[in-house]
């Protein structure tokens, strides 16, 4: 098993909102799915091969793991 290619450490919210993946975030999250209570949104600072760095909220750091994990496996 290869290391995840990114690496991520919690962050503050930026001050602008904006997510390094181009979106406005939002301030909430509903972390486990459409029913979940709302939680507040965090913020990520990602360093990974293939992705621009910066700051990125919760659910693009998801996405970002998953599409690293996809590619560890080609
Ligand atoms: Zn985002």
């Amino acid at each position: 098993m290869m290391k995840p290619t990114i690496t991520y450490k919690e962050v503050k919210r930026p001050v602008d909102n904006m997510c390094a993946n181009g979106h406005l975030c939002s301030e909430y999250y509903r972390r486990n799915g459409p029913h979940s209570p709302q939680e507040a949104m965090r913020f990520f600072s990602i360093t990974g091969e293939g992705l621009p760095k910066g700051i990125y909220c919760e659910p693009c750091l998801v996405i970002a793991n998953h599409l690293a994990r996809v590619k560890e496996k080609k």
